[in-house]
Parts: C-alpha cells; sequence; structure tokens
C-alpha cells in the first residue's frame, strides 16, 4: 500500500529539504520524482572524466552561525559536506569595461575594497550593505521575532524597487553597473526586480561563499540519506500525472498514469504553472490560476561545459562575470549580432587538485523565442537544426572567452552545451526559466507565492516559494514545513538544536 504522512511531488532542493524536515520530525515520507536521477537542479553529469554542475555554482551563507550553516548544521549536513571556500578577498569579479571589481566577503571588507575604486562612495556603499544586512536579517528565522508566515517588513523590501533603491543610495554611474554586474544570479529586470531579491541573496554570498567540491550532487545525495534513515522513500521515474481533488482535500496522486499514492499531506516542489495543468477539478479557482498564468519567467540559461584533457584547466577560486555591452540592467535584451552581452564563468573544484581542474562552465541568458522551432522536441532527439544552432553559439562563446581569458580554450579537449529546452525537459520549469517565475515589486500579490493553497492539505516549496537559489529555497522550505510544525516549534528546533 502507497500511504504516507506526506507525499512530496518533485526531488528538486526544495523537495528534498521538505521531506528531510518532515521525516525529521517524525513524517513518514515520500518523495516521488519523474526522472530517473533525483535532485532537479543539484544533478550533475559526467561526461569525458569532467563532473558538470548543472544549477548550483556556489552557495552562501555557509559560515558559521550564518543562515545556511544553522540550517544545514539542523540537517546533521555541515560536516558531511565537501565544500571549498572561495576566495574571501573577492569571491565575484566582475569585468565590465576593461576594468576588474570584485566582490569581497564580510560587509565592511566588501565596503572598503570597492572603496578603494570608488572613494567618493565609501559612506553610500555603506549604506547599501547596511540595508543589505537589515534584509538579511529579516529573512532569517533565527533573527526575526514574529512567527507569521510573512513579515511586514518582508513585504516592504518586496513592494520596493530595487532600481529605485540603488539610484537614490548610490551616485557614480559605474558603481551602479558594478553593483547590478551579479544580476545574472537573480535574473535581474530593471523594472521588476524587488529590492528583497538581490539584497537577500547577495547578503548570503558576504555571509560567506563556497563551492562544492566534485559537484553539487552531493546535497542531494545527503538529503535523500536523511530521509531513508528515517524510515521515507524517494521514488525515480515516478511522474505525476493527475491530482484528483475532492472539494478542497486531496487524497492521492496518479503516478505514471497508473499507480496511486496516498497521503494526509501533499507537497508540490514542481512549477506552479504545471501544479495548475494536474490539478482537476475546480480545486484551484479561476483567479488563482489565472494569477499563476500570467506570471512571467525568469530568463533562461546557455550553458557551455568545458571539459579538458587530464586537469589541464588552471583552478581560479573565484567567479567571473564578464561584460561586453554598456548598461548592465539590459542583458536579456540582445539580437543575433549582439548576443551575449556578458557571461559567467564557474571553475568547478575537484578532490585530486586544489590549483587544477577540468569542468569549467560558461552560463549565459538564452531567450525562449530563440529555441521556437525546437518547443514540441525532446532532449536527445531535437534533430541537426538544433546541434547547429548549439555550435554556432559555442563558438561565439568561445571567442569571447578566448579574448577574455587568453590560452583557456587552448586547454579545451570538448565542450558540450545544454538551453533553456534542457531544463525544460529535465526539471520541468516553465519555458526553461532557470529561476521560475520573475518576481516584480509593481505587484508583489501577483507574484509572491505562499506555500498555503485552496486544498488544505496540498503545501507549496520549491524556488518559487519566498526566492530561487539554495538559500532562497531552504528559507521556502522552512515556510512550507512550519505550516505542519508551526513555524515557532521549528524555528526553535533550527535555531537553538
Ligand atoms: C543554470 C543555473 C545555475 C544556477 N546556479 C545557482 C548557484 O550557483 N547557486 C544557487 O544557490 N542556485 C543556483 N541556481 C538556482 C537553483 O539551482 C534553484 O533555485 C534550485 O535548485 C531549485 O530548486 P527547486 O526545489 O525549485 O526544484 P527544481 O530543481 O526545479 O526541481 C523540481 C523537480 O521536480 C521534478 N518534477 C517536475 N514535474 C514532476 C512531476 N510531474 N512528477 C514528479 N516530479 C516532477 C523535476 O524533475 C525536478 O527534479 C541555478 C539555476 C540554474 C538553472
Amino acid at each position: 500500500m502507497n500511504h504516507f504522512d506526506v507525499v512530496i511531488i518533485g526531488s528538486g532542493l526544495g523537495g528534498l529539504l521538505c521531506g528531510s524536515i518532515l521525516s525529521r520530525e517524525g513524517y513518514h515520507v515520500c518523495v516521488l520524482e519523474k526522472n530517473t536521477q533525483y535532485g532537479g537542479c543539484m544533478q550533475t553529469f559526467k561526461r569525458n572524466g569532467s563532473v558538470f554542475d548543472t544549477g548550483i555554482h556556489y552557495v552562501g551563507g555557509l559560515d558559521e552561525g550564518k543562515i545556511l550553516h544553522t540550517f544545514f548544521s539542523y540537517l546533521n549536513l555541515t560536516e558531511r559536506l565537501k565544500l571549498r571556500k572561495l576566495d574571501e578577498e573577492g569571491y565575484d569579479v566582475i569585468r565590465y569595461r576593461g576594468r576588474e571589481y570584485e566582490y569581497a566577503m564580510g560587509y565592511q571588507r566588501f565596503v572598503d575594497t570597492l572603496a578603494r575604486k570608488f572613494p567618493r562612495e565609501k559612506n553610500a556603499l555603506a549604506a547599501y550593505t547596511g540595508k543589505m544586512l537589515e534584509i538579511g536579517e529579516t529573512v532569517n528565522p533565527c533573527k526575526v521575532r514574529e512567527n507569521k508566515p510573512v513579515t511586514s517588513k518582508y513585504l516592504e523590501y518586496y513592494n520596493t524597487s530595487y532600481d529605485h533603491f540603488l539610484n537614490s543610495t548610490i551616485t557614480d554611474p559605474l558603481l551602479k553597473n558594478v553593483l547590478v554586474g551579479m544580476s545574472p544570479v537573480y535574473s535581474g529586470v530593471r523594472d521588476r526586480t524587488p529590492l528583497y531579491i538581490p539584497m537577500m541573496i547577495h547578503s548570503t554570498y558576504i555571509d560567506g561563499a563556497y563551492r562544492f567540491v566534485d559537484g553539487g550532487s552531493q546535497l542531494g545525495d545527503l538529503l535523500v540519506k536523511n530521509i531513508t534513515d528515517c524510515g521515507g522513500m524517494v521514488l525515480t521515474g515516478m511522474k505525476v500525472t493527475r491530482i484528483p481533488v475532492r472539494r478542497d482535500h486531496m487524497e492521492a496522486v496518479e503516478v505514471n498514469g497508473t499507480e496511486y499514492f496516498t497521503g494526509r499531506y501533499f507537497i508540490s516542489n514542481i512549477h506552479p504553472k504545471n501544479l495548475t495543468v494536474l490539478v482537476e477539478g475546480n480545486a484551484f479557482t479561476r483567479a488563482f490560476v489565472n494569477r499563476i498564468n500570467s506570471t512571467e519567467e525568469t530568463y533562461g540559461m546557455f550553458s557551455l561545459y568545458l571539459s579538458s584533457a587530464g586537469h589541464g584547466f588552471k583552478y581560479v577560486n573565484k567567479n567571473y562575470y564578464c561584460y561586453h555591452t554598456g548598461e548592465l540592467w539590459d542583458l536579456g535584451n540582445y539580437s543575433g549580432d549582439t548576443w551575449p552581452k556578458g557571461y559567467m564563468v564557474h571553475f568547478s573544484p575537484v578532490s585530486e587538485h586544489a590549483d587544477r581542474t577540468n569542468a569549467v562552465i560558461i552560463n549565459t541568458y538564452m531567450k525562449w523565442d530563440e529555441l521556437t522551432p525546437w518547443i514540441d522536441s525532446h532532449t536527445g532527439a531535437r534533430g541537426a537544426g538544433y546541434e547547429s544552432f548549439k555550435k554556432k553559439k559555442a563558438e561565439k562563446l568561445l571567442l569571447l572567452l578566448e579574448k577574455d581569458f587568453p590560452g583557456l580554450t587552448g586547454k579545451l579537449a570538448t565542450w558540450y552545451a545544454s538551453t533553456p529546452l534542457t531544463y525544460r525537459d529535465y526539471t520541468g520549469t516553465h519555458e526553461g526559466s532557470a529561476y521560475g517565475i520573475l518576481k516584480d515589486y509593481r505587484n508583489p500579490f501577483k507574484t509572491m507565492i505562499l506555500p498555503g493553497t485552496h486544498i488544505k492539505n496540498l503545501l507549496l516549496t520549491g524556488q518559487n516559494i519566498n526566492t530561487h537559489g539554495i538559500a532562497g529555497v531552504t528559507i521556502g522550505a522552512f515556510l512550507t514545513c512550519s505550516e505542519l510544525l508551526g513555524k515557532a516549534y521549528l524555528k526553535k528546533k533550527i535555531c537553538h538544536g
């Protein structure tokens, strides 16, 4: 009999975190994953001896006492993860208009480092990081007194424009662009991005940015182990195909069109637009369905995976954001000629070497429209036209890379590429968007998705709740599990052991 206390649809980070938390708190959990591999964006793939991350290149908030360290300690993960701390003096480097600007870890060091290049903006930078610290603390359950799912401060930061804040705090246009330089990690859009998103994400990196050694799938493996150690199950090849609802209550999900899994509670870790298709009848109100389906998506990514013979690439303990355009808010607004306006470079740490690697990953925006000819195709069977499209993009990117990092492509043995179509097919994210629904400060109640739904025993989790990224999804999982366990109880368990 497939009966559980909690059935979770999807084994992305949000699903596995909720499974881990609830298993630990005594619930009998089953996670259903449609793919043969669990983990969603935490999946890695190995080709030509190189291990490539698909959706986790660095993670913040892992210094002792910081937000993710606290959560991961509660889940017994911190000691078991293989991590390498990025360069504290400059974990991210923004290459813009022929110069390099480093983001350092620690609030004061961040200010001091940038102030060396922008001395007149030192006070402004202090105000900027002061706001970042304030926002970082607002989402940290261990720092917030209120036990409501959404605090009034959170709402205030959500319906304020990041761009307005930037303009009211920083004067130098060059520095503004340097600060917008990390926008690909949150898919920034000038007239959409809420203050909350970049500030919360940036605060976690300042609080300790790390890379996973030998790939980020280790996080998924440990979370699965947590669940199975408590008697729960994580089942792959289990696609949820239908969700019958009786009035406002669920009893089961249909899997692969044949099998049923029943439960007391259900948690959806899949994109909310896909969930609205699976839920039968009028269980979700028309207003809710319309609201979800009319949201915009974040940009998808074109990713280039570079593999060397042996460990041929020099390992660099920093991420690079390289730009070949003037206005950094404008990255997604490209034509065939101006693509790519910028790209990110991530060097993957390997356990065999401290200063060499065989895997380098390049990510850059790709608009969904570019993929129109292949929208009805599936991974591995998209045809020669798609392969030649990827090849042209890859060659363009490789030329740019060689200009920016002379000698790097000389070490290249082979490359692989993925597009937003790959993400659509693997993780089910709508239109292959990297970070799910685009948050919009102008319309917080439209784009802010809360864990509770009209179906009394169905909750939501994952990157569309709260925000994306390891820290964002972890806070989201906390909010989701709080609906079952109580926020005050869970907060006490996580924050006080
Ligand atoms: C290119 C890229 C780079 C990124 N880099 C970073 C980074 O460096 N640092 C960082 O913190 N974050 C990064 N992120 C973001 C981060 O990876 C995501 O925010 C996070 O992993 C999303 O987790 P999720 O819980 O929403 O689940 P997802 O990863 O979206 O997983 C959802 C799961 O549900 C499964 N599923 C879907 N439909 C069904 C169904 N019907 N039945 C059963 N299962 C189903 C899918 O197969 C998938 O396994 C990156 C993302 C991308 C795309």
